[in-house]
């Protein structure tokens, strides 16, 4: 549903990824772990072309993405993305906040957009705060809404960059439980982590990135238990 090919970026000449491959199936939830600057934000964010990629194909739920005439706003709707900050308007109620992009991307009436969302709310738990403002929620809260707002609009694949490492660690197991729900809804993810025991527990694989470029890929239990490269054994030796 998701596969990227050859997929290079560089920034002047600071080249970050350097021929990435990958590809995620329906119903597959991918961890992406690996050392700070290794390159994991930018291949995310070139899945939806918040990056340009300088070289390489992305196919999106059968679109390919790099074509010079892709509607990129129908892309964007297909990939729901969740970030470590959450961007939430602060004068926005949850429901305001989830309802937002159903009004005005998928331009829903006032009343589906209203059902949609508050049926997203309580996919994450929180349908008891729709009336609630950011600022009187907890951060993993916040973070609930965040991605309650990317599923409302029914996204064929949802990308998650560190979304609890903005966390309180007594917060971070209540968006953990939400993911895994998710997917056992049959969301399709991919999911860049530093919560280790998440990835080993729930990844159908877990892919190692170091310098640009995809070190190791696997399920879980090569990549903790017995890592086929030096470079993956010393990074995941440090979580053990
Ligand atoms: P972290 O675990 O710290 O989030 P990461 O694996 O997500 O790291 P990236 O954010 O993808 O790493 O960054 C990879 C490299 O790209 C870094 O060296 C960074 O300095 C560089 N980089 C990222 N964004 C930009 C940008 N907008 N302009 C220039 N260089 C950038
Ligand atoms: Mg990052």
């Amino acid at each position: 549903i998701l596969e990227i090919v050859g997929l290079h970026k560089s920034y002047d000449n600071n080249v970050v990824l350097r021929g990435i491959d990958l590809r995620v199936r329906p119903g597959q939830l991918i961890c992406v772990i690996g050392p700070s600057g290794s390159g994991k934000s930018t291949m995310l964010r070139c899945c939806n072309r918040l990056e340009e990629p300088s070289e390489g194909q992305i196919l999106v739920d059968g679109i390919q993405i790099m074509h010079p005439r892709v509607n990129l706003n129908e892309v964007r709707q297909r990939i729901g993305m969740v970030f470590q900050q959450f961007n939430l308007y602060p004068h926005l109620t949850a429901l305001g906040n989830v309802m937002l992009a159903l009004k005005k991307v998928q331009r829903h009436p006032h009343p589906e957009a209203e059902k949609r969302a508050r049926k997203a709310l309580q996919q994450v738990g929180l349908e008891h705060k729709a009336d609630s403002y950011p600022g009187q929620l907890s951060g993993g809260q916040q973070q609930r809404v965040g991605i309650a707002r990317a599923i409302a609009l029914e996204p064929k694949v949802m990308l998650f960059d560190e979304p609890t490492s903005a966390l309180d660690p007594e917060l971070v197991g209540s968006v953990l439980q939400v993911m895994r729900e998710l997917r056992e809804a049959g969301m399709t993810m991919l999911v860049v982590t530093h919560e280790m025991a998440f990835a080993r527990a729930v990844a159908d694989r877990v892919v190692f990135m170091d310098g640009g470029h995809i070190v190791e890929e696997g399920p879980p239990e090569q990549i903790f238990g017995a890592p086929q490269h030096e470079r993956t054994r010393a990074f995941v030796s440090r979580f053990s």
